[in-house]
């Protein structure tokens, strides 16, 4: 057999492995949430309050899809064009112009033109978010927090490419095989390692100081059989005025963050709630199905992108005349950031069941819809939510549901709460 037919099957396994998993793993009955129940935001919000979010995102839009936009615009054409190439080619000239700086150095340079061409974009959505009260940061906070996640990922990506390129030279035709591995292994290290070794670069956590909440938070998740060690606080009040709370990591790496903004601002019957919410995707392991779906992804895109890549065609529009020689990486990530912008939608579609299903799950263990809806308007006015988000925007960069659908959701379910306690009654009538 040669490596091309090994691929196409290998491929054909992995796709169906896929589709397997995700039949089995995603809560599909978790139908798009609240279809039934959700009214207008104006049942819910004043008209101010929606003025004030539709002004906000009216502002905010053109530079934020313009730095998106923009981002891809130029990664394409330099992964495209030889342009690409030869800035690979051009950064290694110096230091002699070998396979290993031109790996190691050429993703940075390609990485650093993307980022310096969105950043006045950038600028200008922090100047909007700091107008409506939505950043805290100064611009030298800005400023070291973009620095960092350049660098952070500048390291990362010089030194995968650096290891790609050297396999790829040691197997030309079999490479794919320990590349796609290796994907699917670092699609899990990353995701468990994430909490400890990113997450503290950006922020500072504590575990939740001893109070009566934090008591009935522990409580609360063990009551639900979920082992919760610590609720860690992060101090995003430095950046944000924003609520939040998430999970993260799995296994012994898996905990659950609060923003220091929510303990600050929502009531604790509030907290409880988005802690309830956190304790659904914990208790459904949704990191782990995420990174398992993920995993399997990876490696099938490596295995799709040797059979992409013996396309001489396709190389020499770039320039380069084989995949071997890093001058060829320009064109991988174009690849790459093209399958991004057509996967984000189909992963932000698992995403809003997925939060569906922890929407439930903390409704279940509160029994309380009608804090649920408090809060759930207390972090749209605050976060500024999209209340009535444009379909498409929706459907390509939504990884929640909507907050009428939210709120609609809890009205569905404090129905069914009603409907379960008039049959009770009915039935002790029947019984008296
Ligand atoms: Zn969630």
């Amino acid at each position: 057999m040669t490596s091309r037919q090994a691929a196409w099957i290998t491929l054909g396994v992995l796709v169906a492995l896929l589709v397997v998993l995700a039949w089995l793993l995603i809560p599909w009955d978790a139908a798009e949430p609240g279809q039934q129940g959700r009214q207008p935001a104006s049942a819910d919000f004043i008209s101010a309050q929606i003025d004030a979010e539709q002004r906000y995102h009216s502002q905010l839009r053109p530079w934020t899809l313009g730095a998106f936009a923009l981002g891809l615009l130029v990664t394409v054409v330099l992964g495209f064009t030889p342009w690409g190439a030869r800035i690979v080619e051009l950064v290694a000239r110096p230091l002699g112009g070998g396979w290993v700086w031109r790996a190691l150095l050429g993703g940075v340079a390609l990485g650093l033109i993307g980022q310096l061409v969105v950043l006045p974009l950038r600028a200008r959505a922090e100047v909007v978010l700091r107008r409506h009260g939505l950043s805290t940061h100064t611009w030298g906070g800005w400023a070291v927090d973009v620095a960092k996640s350049w660098l952070v990922g500048a390291l990362i990506t010089a030194l995968a490419l650096w290891a790609f390129y050297a396999v790829v030279r040691a197997l030309p035709r079999w490479w794919w095989i320990p590349v796609s591995a290796a994907a699917a292994l670092l699609t899990f290290v990353a995701s468990f390692l994430y909490p400890v070794l990113i997450e503290p670069i950006f922020n500072n956590f504590k575990p939740m100081p001893d109070s009566a909440l934090r008591s009935d938070l522990m409580e609360m998740a063990a009551a639900d059989g979920v082992p919760v060690r610590e609720v860690l606080v992060a101090d995003a009040s430095r950046r944000t005025t924003a609520l939040n709370a998430y999970v993260s990591g799995f296994g012994s790496s898996r905990r659950i963050v609060v923003y220091d903004n929510l303990l600050n601002d929502a009531p604790e019957s509030e907290v409880k709630l988005v802690v309830a919410h956190e304790l659904g995707h914990a208790k459904s392991n949704d990191v782990l199905v995420g990174t398992s779906l993920g995993a399997v992804a990876a490696a099938a895109l490596c295995v799709a992108g040797f059979l992409l890549l013996g396309w001489q065609s396709l190389l020499a529009r770039a320039g380069v005349s084989s995949v071997a020689d890093p001058r060829s990486m320009a064109l991988i990530m174009a690849l790459l950031a093209l399958v991004g912008f057509l996967a984000t939608p189909i992963a932000n579609i698992v995403s809003r069941r997925i939060e569906a299903r922890a929407d439930e799950h903390s409704l279940q263990l509160t029994g309380d819809p009608s804090t649920f809806i408090a809060m759930h308007r207390r972090l749209a006015v605050t976060n500024r939510s999209d209340l009535e988000p444009n379909p498409v925007l929706f459907a390509l960069f939504a990884s929640h549901p909507t907050t009428s659908e939210r709120i609609g959701h809890a009205r569905q379910f404090a129905k069914s709460l009603v409907i379960v306690l008039s049959a009770d009654t009915r039935g002790q009538e029947g019984v008296g």
